[in-house]
């Protein structure tokens, strides 16, 4: 099944790395991915998000970010992530270390199936919760919307807030533990579906879906 190779870059990769013999090959692979096209969208696509930038200088951000690129294609956990790169931070800033470390981290994933879905002509993906308690509620109205990569919604917006951060992808926001689930072959989405278009969601057949996508 391919969609769940795209569905969480970070759970996927630990788990190679852990349970796999070929970890190692594996992790020498996605380095190669990342000297191609995928890699040179996926440093468009963190740069172009990171809150680290407006944190730190210039330069240093770049180095927090190719390390958290280097860690989240290794698979460490986020909560790692962050404890690594709190020594880049100013005493000031510190205890913005970890919020921004693992929204980067989540970023970065989103980052990385966005690229490698787009590689392959995969233009909508299924927004996925973690589906507990934790999950916000402008987020519960997202789990199991198809959502085009290049038109995202403000989820605030949609749940009615007057607070909204603007319009963005599964995972690409502060505390989001969500993941997006690219849409590989449509026989695989139970029709009708929520389908985010226009500003709202919609209930759609898959010959509807089709018109629009
Ligand atoms: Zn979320």
């Amino acid at each position: 099944m391919v969609t769940h190779l795209f569905s969480d870059a970070g759970r996927t990769w630990r788990q190679a790395a852990k349970h796999n013999s070929h970890g190692r090959t594996i992790y020498e692979a996605l380095l190669r991915e990342m000297n191609g096209p995928i890699g040179i969208a996926v440093h468009f696509q963190v740069q172009r998000n990171a809150e680290i930038i407006r944190s730190l200088p210039i330069t240093l951000a770049n180095q927090v970010n190719e390390h958290v690129l280097r860690e989240v294609l290794k698979g460490t956990r986020a909560d790692e992530i962050a404890k690594q790169i709190k020594t880049y931070f100013p005493e000031a800033t510190k205890a913005k270390a970890n919020l921004i470390a693992r929204t980067e981290v989540s970023k970065t994933s989103t980052a990385l199936t966005q690229a490698r879905a787009e590689s392959v002509g995969a233009n909508w993906y299924v927004w996925r919760t973690s589906e507990d308690s934790r999950v916000r509620g402008s987020h519960k109205i997202m789990d199991g919307v198809l959502v085009k990569w290049n038109a995202p919604p403000s989820p605030e917006k949609l749940d009615g807030q007057t607070r909204t951060f603007g319009n963005y992808n599964a995972g690409e926001i502060f505390n989001c533990r969500c993941y997006p689930e690219p849409v590989i072959d449509l026989s695989l989405v139970s029709w009708p579906a929520k389908v985010y278009y226009n500003g709202s969601i919609h209930r759609m057949t898959r010959k509807q879906f089709e018109r629009i996508m």
